[in-house]
C-alpha cells in the first residue's frame, strides 16, 4: 500500500521538487500519494489573510487558527484508503530532532500530514485543536539547530528521507542498509573507475579481491571517520562495545 502524504503551505509551489527524481517516480508508481494544499484556499477575506499580530506583543506575525483548522478539516475529509486519520507533523526549530530513526518510524505510518509554518509560527491552539478535537497525534519536528523561514524546506527533506524508506521506492534495498546513520557509524570512503586518476590511486585493498580484508578496511574507516567528524555518535548509545553498537576489533 502507498504512503499518503498531505502538505499544507502558503507556498504550494515550494513543494514542486516532489515531482522530480526518485520521489516523483514513486508518486507515478503509486507508492507515494502526495497532495499539496494552499492554506490561503481556507481564508474567506479579500486579502486571503493567514497571519495577524501576536498577543502579548513582540516582533513578527503569527499564523491564525481559523485557516489552519479548516485546512485540517479538509485534509481529514478527503480521507485516505489506508488509515482513518493522518499523523500530523509540524516542522519547527523547537521540535524533536529529525533523525534516521524517526524517518524509519514515519515510513511505517500509512498517512502523514505536514503543516508548514511561516512568520513566527502557528497559533498554539491549532496544535491543541488537532490533538483534542481532531484526535490526531501531533509531532513537532526540527530539521536541525538553525532557523529557516518556513517549514517547506524541512518537509522536502523529511519527505525525501521518509519516502526512500518506503518499500519499492529504492530499487536496491541493500543500498539502504549500508548507509550513514543506519547503525550509528558514518559511511566508509567510496571510489569508482579509474583506479588511478591524476596520480591518485584508489586504496589498493579495494582492488585485492579479498572480501574479508575489504570489509575490515571499511569498518576501520567508518570508525575513524565517525571519531573524527561525529564523536558524539560514538559516545551516544552506539559507543563501540555498547549493546547494539558497532564492534571494534
Ligand atoms: N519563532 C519560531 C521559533 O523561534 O521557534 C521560528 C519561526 S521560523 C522563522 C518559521 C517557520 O519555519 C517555523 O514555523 C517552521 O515551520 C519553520 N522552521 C524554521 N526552522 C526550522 C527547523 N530547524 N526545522 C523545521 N522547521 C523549521
Amino acid at each position: 500500500p502507498a504512503l499518503g502524504i498531505d502538505v499544507v503551505s502558503i507556498f504550494p509551489d515550494y513543494l514542486s521538487p516532489l515531482d522530480l527524481s526518485l520521489i516523483g517516480k514513486a508518486r507515478e508508481d503509486g507508492l507515494l500519494d502526495v497532495r499539496v494544499h494552499d492554506l490561503r484556499d481556507f481564508t474567506h477575506d479579500r486579502h486571503r489573510t493567514v497571519d495577524d499580530t501576536p498577543y502579548g506583543g513582540g516582533a513578527g506575525m503569527v499564523m491564525k487558527v481559523q485557516p489552519w483548522a479548516e485546512a485540517l478539516d479538509h485534509v481529514l475529509a478527503q480521507g485516505n484508503p489506508y488509515a482513518a486519520k493522518p499523523r500530523l507533523i509540524v516542522p519547527g526549530p523547537g521540535g524533536q530532532p529529525f533523525t534516521q530513526a524517526l524517518a524509519r518510524e514515519l515510513a511505517q505510518e500509512p498517512w502523514l500530514a505536514f503543516a508548514c509554518g511561516r512568520y513566527e509560527g502557528i497559533d498554539e491552539r491549532v496544535y491543541e485543536h488537532a490533538r483534542e478535537e481532531l484526535g490526531l497525534e501531533v509531532s513537532v519536528v526540527s530539521l536541525g539547530d538553525y532557523v529557516l523561514n518556513g517549514g517547506e524546506v524541512a518537509v522536502l527533506a523529511m519527505v525525501e528521507a521518509i519516502g526512500r524508506l518506503v518499500p519499492g521506492v529504492i530499487g536496491n534495498a541493500e543500498s539502504l542498509v549500508e548507509e550513514s546513520h543506519e547503525d550509528g557509524l558514518l559511511e566508509y570512503p567510496i571510489y569508482t573507475k579509474p583506479s588511478t586518476w591524476a596520480g591518485r590511486p584508489v586504496p589498493p585493498v579495494l582492488l585485492s579481491g579479498n572480501h574479508a580484508a575489504i570489509a575490515a578496511w571499511r569498518h576501520e574507516q567508518r570508525l575513524a571517520r565517525t571519531a573524527a567528524r561525529r564523536p558524539d555518535l560514538l559516545h551516544a548509545s552506539h559507543a563501540p562495545g555498547a549493546e547494539g553498537g558497532p564492534e571494534v576489533e
